[in-house]
């Protein structure tokens, strides 16, 4: 039969991983029954929703099978199963959920990086596997199907036969080499502590067949060993787990065998609401920002579950758009099984449920930056620029959400404050939060039209990215003070010079006349300027907007 080659892309990807670029071998285990998992989860969705199906408990389970003597470990499961098209849509081409859309030929040259930041799924199996097989049989289907792959060479996928609808695969376990080796995987402690670590709270039991000893009938002292087939995993969810029965090792273990990130959890937020409406939620910080947060690709959205059952993959109803980067899983008692996306939506219970999030977000970010300044600068250093586009794209409609956790940097330390630490030590006679736009940090301390505000002793606020200058115009104020920018035309600091002024600029207005002259049409007008020291001249802006939010205007498309 005519082997298929798998698509570019997987075939390198395929290469890498067989080259074990990836250390961490034994999480092809946890992909497996994830993905066992993620198929009975359809099942059991299917069941529940559609009367003209029974089902018992008992029949959803996972089974694992580990037989040395032909190197074969089997993961099975009673899920939903794969037709042909299936087979050929979901194993020909790598991660076709999503998670890994390959944008360019760059980004696949670091390896490191491509596995660090996609989820590797089913193709993990080739990390320990010399040959994989898929048997599998799909519901409502009469025709089992075979897929088999000895790597990147291609695969076959033919008729096959199977009794049950579910899938099998089927790892033929690499030879051991010289420096590497394989056979633990064929080893029943091994796995089970593999199952333990990164599956335990797969909600449907995984079995194998464990080897125990007991004391043999009629013996005081010896034993015997037999077998028997048991329930590896706990089966607890681990957001109905009590927070302190969990680590932060078992966090992290959710976050990336749920593939919301391929870095670790910075934060975690486990929440548990039992009020009127009931609702528990993990949710998670992200180190790292997502290789396509800031493009259009992205989509926000938390998981959502009713009653333990997955419903909604990515329910962006659940995040506002500056809160994006948090990832994680709701699940509700109070929500229907049944229910659409256009009904979500409008559904009170789930605005309730967001509502809550938004507010339990904010509070854990306010304690962060509270209690732990240093790991909140790098949070913010990833997605700070997310919170101002908040405060922007709400005009400030959120601003009691955002304000607070805000930093920019200052003339002062150099470093990044708060508007309440700039509010709080401001002298009494400063009116105004002074704010300067440039480059960089050192390019606005080099301004001159910071001068005057400097030498008051007024602390400076210092904007480098586009967006800090049109977050604060629609914030306004904060704590009754205005912003500033010091290239505004009327600083208001210096009353007395104002009339100093006001005489020069009589005796000089020839001088001035004649500059405007000359520069006609570049400036709008030539005054005598107080707050320079020891630059000669310098330009202001006219009005409310600055020099920098000028240009960024005008180079908007319309
Ligand atoms: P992901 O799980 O992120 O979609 P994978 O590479 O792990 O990516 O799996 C690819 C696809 O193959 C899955 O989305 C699913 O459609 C299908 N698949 C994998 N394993 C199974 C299984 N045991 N039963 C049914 N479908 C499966
Ligand atoms: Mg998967």
């Amino acid at each position: 039969m005519a082997k298929q080659a798998f698509k570019a892309e997987s075939k390198r990807l395929l290469d890498m991983m067989i080259n074990s670029i990836y250390s961490n071998r034994e999480i092809f285990l946890r992909e497996l029954i994830s993905n066992a998992s993620d198929a009975i989860d359809k099942m059991y969705y299917k069941a529940l929703t559609d009367d003209s199906l029974t089902f018992d408990q008992k029949d959803y389970y996972i089974k694992i099978d580990a037989d040395k003597d032909s190197r074969t470990l089997k993961v099975m499961d009673t899920g939903i199963g794969m037709t042909e098209e299936e087979l050929e849509n979901n194993l020909g081409v790598i991660a076709k959920s999503g998670s890994l859309a390959f944008k360019n030929e760059n980004e696949i040259k670091d390896g490191h990086d491509i596995i660090g930041q996609f989820g590797v799924g089913f193709y993990s199996a080739f990390m320990v596997a010399d040959k994989v097989t898929v048997i599998t049989k799909a519901f409502g289907s009469d025709q089992a199907y075979k897929w088999e792959s000895t790597g990147a060479d291609g695969y076959t996928i033919e008729p096959s036969e199977k009794e049950t609808v579910g899938t099998e695969i089927i790892l033929t376990i690499k030879e051991n080499t010289e420096d590497e080796s394989y056979d633990e995987y064929l080893e029943e402690y091994r796995l089970r502590s593999i199952i333990k670590k990164y599956s335990d709270f797969i909600r449907y039991p995984i079995k194998m067949e464990v080897t125990e000893s007991r004391l043999k009938e009629g013996c005081e002292d010896e034993f015997e060993e037999y077998k028997e087939e048991q329930t590896i995993n706990s089966m607890v969810p681990i957001w109905k787990k009590n927070k302190n029965e969990l680590t932060d090792e078992d966090y992290v273990n959710f976050y990336q065998e749920k593939h919301y990130g391929f870095d670790k959890p910075l934060k975690h937020i486990h929440i548990k609401v039992d009020g009127t409406i009931r609702y528990n939620a993990i949710l998670f910080i992200p180190e790292n920002i997502p290789f396509d947060y800031y493009s259009k690709e992205f989509e926000k959205g938390l998981e959502l579950y009713s009653s333990g059952v997955l419903i909604m993959e990515k329910c962006a109803d659940l995040l506002p758009d500056y809160f994006s980067f948090v990832k994680g899983m709701v699940d509700s008692e109070d929500l229907s099984l049944n229910i659409s996306r256009e009904i979500l939506q409008q559904d009170r219970q789930l605005k309730f449920i967001a509502k809550n999030i938004q507010s339990k977000i904010k509070r854990e970010l306010e304690n962060f930056l509270k209690n732990d300044r240093d790991k909140y600068e790098l949070f913010y250093n990833s997605f700070g620029r997310q919170l101002k586009f908040g405060v922007y794209n709400n005009f400030g409609q959120d601003k009691d959400v955002l304000q607070d956790l805000l930093l920019f940097y200052s003339s002062k330390e150099e470093k990044l404050v708060t508007l309440d630490e700039y509010v709080s030590r401001m002298p009494e006679a400063q009116k105004y939060i002074y704010y300067a736009t440039g480059e960089t940090n050192e390019r606005i301390a080099r301004m001159p039209q910071t001068e005057l505000v400097a030498d008051k002793g007024y602390e400076i606020l210092y904007f480098t990215e586009d967006v800090d200058e049109f977050a604060i115009k629609m914030l306004m104020s904060y704590k009754d003070k205005e912003f500033k920018s010091v290239a505004s035309g009327d600083l208001d600091i210096d009353e007395e010079s104002k009339e100093k002024t006001k005489a020069e600029e009589k005796e000089n207005k020839g001088l001035l006349d004649y500059m405007k002259e000359t520069l006609s049409g570049k400036v709008k007008d030539v005054k005598i300027s107080t707050r320079l020291k020891n630059h000669p001249v310098c330009l202001t802006a006219d009005g409310e907007v600055s020099i920098e939010m000028e240009k960024i205007l005008s180079a908007m498309p319309n």
